[in-house]
């Protein structure tokens, strides 16, 4: 079938379906494969839960009326949103980098949207799926998509791009992030690129935090909207980032002063596109993070920040950094190991374990695997989460500022309960 009929399906409902456990009335189903399951064992069942069509591409399964048989389910759905895409008039924001892509593509929204209908990512629904299916969540009514774009592999970001056609892009930063994939800071520095370079080729115009020297570099020769800290002033992290902006403090519900970036380039967004500088301002300062991203709670007599979403080298560092200049009159920080790090892991995780030395902690706890190989002053170390608990059964901290941060799998959020 051909990408237009297949619209023309589409345009019946506008509503796509990858998961039988959630299928919409009148949907259409594409049958994704994953490492463990293939979608179109589940395409009869989608069409007996409600949706009209099951877009499948094995021929066993072509076994009803409504199923429709095409060469690969995933580039179908790619090409449909790419279709999609086209038809709608408006711009698309592609948001890509190491780390902070979700937190500046939620303040961004926050900001837009005060003025503008927008739709963003759900979630981080960032990847060559995710992509296609926010896409495709674009309706007539919208006035600007917002979309992350994630990788861990070189050419990623460049079909993600081409999917996705933005006409402005944001690169957060290039890190120390998912190394295994990459091979190197420069694989990062060229992946992340990819965006600019769709955008140099298309006419498009990129936010350019002007801080940054390899960013400088990397977005050469493309229009951009420059931003640097003399036009978006960072004034504290303690421990809220706070911000000045056009002779108007913002205070943000953000800690770390790595987040100033982030908000940073919202501000920058926002004005590019005319949002008034107070609802620019309502934006950012209505906006919290969820998900253990950088929140702070409150624990009996304790504060605890945790940041315990992920970790990789470079936002480990900003987060000791930051943690060491807040005021507080004892510091307790809990590292977990940082994944996907390939053969940099030992010494990336000693370069922690150093920095971490390097500042006066009143108590540091690093658990993990990695950090078992590395020697830190003072600290205490557990090869494992389990190490950890079984050797702890309370934990004596009161009045502290408690930092966690490690990566996903370390759900280090665990360390609540012992508080
Ligand atoms: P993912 O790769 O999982 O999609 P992401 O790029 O979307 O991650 P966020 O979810 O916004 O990133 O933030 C994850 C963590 O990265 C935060 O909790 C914080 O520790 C760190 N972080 C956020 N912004 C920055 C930044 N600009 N520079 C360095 N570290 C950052
Ligand atoms: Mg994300």
């Amino acid at each position: 079938m051909k990408i237009d009929q297949l619209y023309k399906l589409f345009e019946e409902s506008y509503l796509i379906d990858t998961d039988t456990r959630k299928i919409r009335e009148g949907s259409l189903f594409f049958a994704l494969k994953g490492e463990n399951f293939n979608g179109n064992s589940f395409a009869i069942s989608a069409l007996e839960n409600g949706a009209k069509f099951a877009i499948i591409d094995e021929l066993k399964y072509h076994t009803h009326p409504n199923t429709i048989l095409v060469p690969n389910v995933l580039e179908t759905l790619q090409s449909l949103a790419n279709f999609h895409r086209k038809k709608l008039n408006i711009p698309i924001i592609a948001l890509t980098g190491s780390n902070g892509k979700t937190t500046s593509k939620e303040l961004i929204n926050a900001v837009l949207s005060k003025k503008y209908k927008t739709t963003a990512t759900v979630g981080n629904l960032n990847n060559h799926i995710g992509v296609p299916l926010t896409l495709l969540s674009i309706t007539s009514t919208t006035d600007i998509g917002i979309i992350e774009m994630g990788a861990n592999h070189l050419k990623e970001i460049e079909t993600l791009c081409k999917i996705a056609e933005p006409n402005f892009g944001y690169i957060t930063n290039f890190g120390k992030a998912h190394l295994e994939g990459f091979g190197s800071v420069e694989g990062v520095i060229k992946a992340k690129s990819e965006l600019y370079d769709f955008l140099r080729e298309n006419d498009g115009i990129a936010f350019v935090n002007y801080d940054d020297p390899i960013q400088i570099i990397q977005s050469e020769k493309i229009n951009s909207i420059k931003f640097n800290n003399e036009i978006i002033q960072f004034i504290e992290a303690n421990p809220f980032v706070k911000v000045l902006f056009k002779n108007t403090e913002i205070e943000s519900n953000l800690i770390g002063k790595y987040n100033f970036n982030n908000i940073a380039a919202a501000i920058s967004i926002g004005n590019y596109f005319n949002v008034s500088l107070n609802k620019i301002k309502e934006g950012i300062e209505n906006y919290t993070p969820s998900n253990n991203r950088s929140q702070i709670i409150e624990r009996g007599t304790n504060k605890i920040i945790l940041d315990a979403y992920n970790a990789n080298p470079s936002s480990m560092s900003a987060a000791l950094e930051n943690f060491n200049q807040l005021k507080a009159s004892k510091k307790v920080v809990f590292l977990g190991d940082m994944f996907e790090l390939g053969s940099e892991s030992l010494i990336e995780h000693q370069k922690i374990a150093d920095l971490v030395s390097s500042y006066n902690f009143n108590e540091v706890y690093l658990i993990g695997k990695a950090f078992s190989t590395t020697s830190a002053k003072n600290a205490f170390i557990y090869d494992s989460f389990e190490a950890f608990k079984t050797s702890t059964l309370t934990l004596n901290i009161s009045h502290a500022t408690i930092l966690i941060k490690g990566s996903r799998g370390m759900a280090l959020e665990r360390i609540l309960d012992f508080f």
